[in-house]
């Protein structure tokens, strides 16, 4: 399956600070165009406010992520982003269900479902993120959990034109990798489960270093890199390391 790495820049980065990294990233992505394979997909998820920047740049296949995007179609919702105002500005894949989302903002099972069916309607592939908590993984629960998750939005989301990203929520931001076999072994539950074609993808303290050996992985298709994507160098040293 084709691979991917998806940056989710959070709230970081204003228009200025985004317009540096384009630049930058160009030189370093230039430099190592001979490093990159052919068939790598990537992607940035900038703040909404840069996302026509990233959409226009000039960078050969630079795709273009949200972070998050309304439960509603159009109409009274003020502050909301709505599948088709991101479609305007050729938005390719939007992020749903981010941990972050989940615990912060209190978002659930039946917002995500919604937020699916707008991403849907609007041609938005669902970058759909699952994940267990550090005592769920110590008491041994990341299947039960896993699973779960994805059971709540399974009657919406059209699986063949979706990612998953298994991301435990005890490596995000905080430097500790689940170990490549740890993550191999949840995303092949997912495909056990779910169907062998999905793209599944993983995230949590990715970076230079440990992108290639997660990557190895039979069912590992790609990475949703934080942290490490907000540098431009970093970020072409993952994809050209793969
Ligand atoms: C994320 O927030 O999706 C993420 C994986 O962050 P980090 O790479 O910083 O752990």
């Amino acid at each position: 399956m084709k691979k991917i790495i998806i940056g989710n820049w959070k709230m970081n980065k204003t228009v200025h600070e985004t317009r540096d990294f384009i630049q930058k990233f160009d030189i370093f992505y230039s430099k190592n165009l001979g490093k990159i394979k052919d068939n790598l997909d990537f992607a940035i998820a900038p703040s909404f406010t840069s996302l026509a920047l990233i959409s226009t740049s000039k960078i050969d296949k630079l795709k273009v992520a949200a972070q998050n995007l309304s439960q509603f179609d159009s109409g009274a919702f003020t502050g909301e982003i709505s599948a088709k105002m991101l479609q305007d500005l050729a938005v390719n894949y939007v992020i749903i269900g981010h941990s972050e989302r989940r615990e912060i903002f209190k978002e659930i099972g039946e917002d995500l479902t919604n937020k699916i069916l707008q991403a849907q309607k609007y041609n938005l592939i669902p970058v759909f993120c699952v994940g267990e908590s550090l005592s769920e993984f110590e008491a041994n629960e990341t299947e039960k959990v896993i699973i779960g998750q994805i059971n709540e939005v399974k009657s919406v989301l059209n699986f063949e034109k979706a990612i998953i990203a298994y991301e435990p929520i005890w490596a995000i931001g905080t430097g500790k990798t689940a170990t490549a076999q740890i993550a191999e072994q949840v995303c092949k539950l997912i495909k056990n489960n779910f169907g062998k074609n999905i793209r599944v993808i993983y995230g949590g303290s990715v970076n230079s270093k440990n992108i290639n050996e997660l990557l190895l992985q039979k069912n590992i298709d790609g990475a949703l890199v934080g942290k490490a994507s907000l540098d431009p160098e970093e970020f072409v040293k993952i994809l050209a390391n793969i």
